[in-house]
């Protein structure tokens, strides 16, 4: 159902739109050209964060720590109701105190695991290191997947803004447009979301933030 769409996003650093296959080469071009700084205390990794069609890249400053990408992760696509969460490297469980310089290379992945029950997988990718002069404070998304297009499963038409979980569970196509869902009293419903947990648990996007704005690096 949504691994076939095609799926953009906007890169942060000059606001264009691009697809997903090539928004990555594009980040990088940005980061290289703005790389001219020579203290190795502004080296910010450049991470990928992937489940299915959705993706996030980040900028991530050397004195992070693990938690704080856990706090950035649960914000913007998977908090719910608290669940517990890891990074895991070859069934090793990473400790979130720390800091991600102590782990982290061009080249690292890992897993990140949140909800033991009811789990969403997401793929860590560490892309490049860059020496940044002039960057914003703590983690920052670069690019993110625009919202996938989805539409209404009676009309056909109008865009879903609402989905039922219990239809969700069942395999059946459970999302509505604003006119086309009949409300009665019982009956549990969540908002369309931007999130690999649209539809997963209680999820309702109530912690996403993200007002897209622009990222200066130069
Ligand atoms: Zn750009
Ligand atoms: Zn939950
Ligand atoms: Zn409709």
């Amino acid at each position: 159902m949504m691994a076939e769409q095609k799926v953009k996003g906007v890169c942060r650093i000059c606001e264009k739109e691009y697809a997903s296959s090539s928004l990555q080469r594009h980040i990088k071009s940005h980061l290289s050209k703005a790389a001219t700084a020579t203290s190795k205390k502004n080296t910010h990794f450049l991470v990928r964060a992937v489940v299915g069609p959705y993706f996030m890249y980040f900028l991530v400053p050397l004195k992070s720590h693990f938690y704080d990408l856990d706090r950035v992760l649960r914000n913007y696509w998977m908090e719910c109701c608290g669940h517990m969460s890891s990074f895991m490297v070859d069934r090793e469980e990473i400790d979130m105190n720390l800091k991600i310089n102590k782990v982290f290379y061009a080249g690292f992945k890992c897993e990140y695991i949140y909800d033991w029950g009811s789990s969403t997988y997401v793929s860590i990718e560490v892309k490049d290191a860059y020496v940044l002069s002039k960057t914003p404070k703590g983690i920052s998304i670069i690019a993110r997947n625009n919202p996938l297009d989805l539409k209404c499963g009676k009309c056909e038409k109008k865009q879903a803004v609402i989905l039922i979980p219990e239809e969700y569970y069942q395999g059946k196509n459970p999302f509505y447009c604003e006119d086309c869902h009949e409300e009665n009293d019982d009956e549990y419903y969540h908002s369309v979301t931007n999130s690999p947990r649209m539809g997963v648990c209680g999820y309702d996007g109530e912690t996403d933030d993200d007002d897209g704005a622009k990222v200066m690096i130069e």
